[in-house]
């Protein structure tokens, strides 16, 4: 939390507003829903005009009959499998138009690709709304150190450092981490104001610094992935002295989703360009993350199953924002356990274990009689493994399952593999 800092109003209400046409005082849940519907109506038209999938999906739906949020749930849902193998279905332009081709391994089978396509349109809308994300922790003159995937054009890297571009930010480009060591280096030559990096990583980083005696603080980390733990952002604002901002997307949004504000408090989304759902939501509103990507021409989605379980939040924010929010996001359907009392994610298991300042990776298997996990600490360091076994064990118990739970530790090797690289096996 940052309750020692005033909160300022997310600046997606303003990039809403003037998306809108509207003054910012003007801006309600209504009028972005009205003119999120307008836009479904233009993509349902344009999909049943241009997509062979969607042509034959959609071919009993008028368009001018989506009205409601119900009208809008009878609408068939897409998955990650239809995608896969046919993606020319989806392809609504020539393809001389397709300016990006993303090829990103599926979250399902194993091995199987997707390929998502992208026109100059897609990148610009995705490029406009970055300044917008990033300005909740970014001035002019701020160095921003970008710490995932980079070195090509629509990695992650490349994309944040272009959307920095507006900002009069000094963005460089790090990549993700493979060697703790050069990267604590490079974060205390560079003293960035801003890194951008993956929570797993930057928790081994933090860690890997403080055991050297490398003090370094600065002052926002914005953290990037399906779920990012609490014990991960306390981390890094204890130690780093910072502020920690989560940030949802993927590559069908072309990669900007939805980021959190100062007020910590549920997930600011991109809207105008993208309509978030969940579900079916269960009892307490948890259900999978669709997304309706309402503004891309190349290949867009209707009601898209991210496969992230997640819930929303209406009240007002923190900040002030009237607008609906992502509250949280629990992690991948895939990686969560079923139990009689509720489902146990991965990211609940993370939680307790990054609770430990020693732990720097880890990997967890769940059998059907018991749950291993390999914790992964510095050579100097030791983590409680019998804390963190009664930690897990009580999940499981809370959730009305007994599994009793072993914790090994091993020291982290950089040349095993890259840290971060949390792993899940589900052996029931
Ligand atoms: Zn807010």
């Amino acid at each position: 939390m940052t309750s020692c800092k005033t909160i300022t109003r997310s600046p997606v209400d303003l990039w809403t507003a003037q998306r809108l046409q509207i003054p910012i005082e003007e801006l309600s849940a209504e009028k972005l829903f009205a003119y999120q519907m307008q836009a479904a109506r233009d993509l349902i038209a344009y999909l049943k005009k241009n997509s062979s999938f969607y042509k034959e999906q959609l071919k009993t739906i008028d368009a001018n009959e989506i009205r409601t949020m119900q009208d809008f749930q009878k609408l068939p849902t897409t998955e990650e499998s239809d995608l896969v193998g046919q993606e020319w279905k989806f392809q609504c332009v020539h393809p001389d138009r397709v300016r990006r081709m993303v090829t990103v391994p599926t979250s399902g089978t194993k091995g199987m690709q997707k390929r998502i396509a992208f026109t100059d349109h897609d990148l610009r809308l995705a490029m406009a709304f970055a300044p917008t994300g990033f300005s909740v922790m970014c001035e002019p003159g701020d160095r921003v150190l970008v710490m995932m995937s980079g070195g090509r054009p629509g990695s992650i890297g490349d994309n944040v450092a272009r959307g920095l571009e507006p900002m009069q930010v000094a963005a460089s480009v790090y990549g993700e981490i493979r060697d703790l060591s050069d990267a604590a280096e490079s974060v205390l030559k560079e003293q960035p104001d801003v890194i951008v990096g993956v929570p797993y990583q930057m928790a081994a980083l933090e860690r890997y610094m403080d055991k050297h005696r490398m003090p370094f603080e600065t002052k926002s980390v914005l953290l990037s992935a399906d779920d990012v733990p609490e014990a991960v952002c306390e981390r890094l604002r204890k130690s780093w002295n910072c502020n920690t901002f989560r940030h949802y997307g993927m590559t069908e949004l072309c990669m900007f989703g939805a980021v959190e504000c100062s007020g910590a408090d549920g997930y600011h989304m991109r809207a105008c360009d993208h309509l978030f759902e969940i579900d079916r939501p269960d009892e307490n509103g948890f259900g999978e993350i669709l997304v309706t990507t309402l503004q891309h021409e190349a290949m867009p989605l209707l009601r898209y199953r991210t496969g992230d379980i997640g819930r929303m939040v209406t009240t007002p924010c923190a900040c002030g924002s009237p607008l609906p929010r992502i509250e949280t996001v629990r992690g991948r359907k895939a990686n969560a356990i079923s139990l009689p009392k509720g489902d146990l994610f991965l990211r609940d298991i993370a939680e307790v274990v990054y609770r430990d300042p020693a732990v720097i990776d880890f990997m967890c298997v769940v059998e059907k009689n018991r749950t291993r996990i390999e914790i992964e600490t510095l050579s100097e360091d030791r983590a409680d493994e019998a804390l963190i076994s009664g930690a897990v064990e009580e999940l499981f118990l809370q959730r009305g399952g007994e599994n009793p739970c072993l914790v090994e530790s091993k020291t982290y090797d950089h040349k095993d593999h890259m840290t971060g690289r949390k792993k899940w096996v589900i052996r029931q």
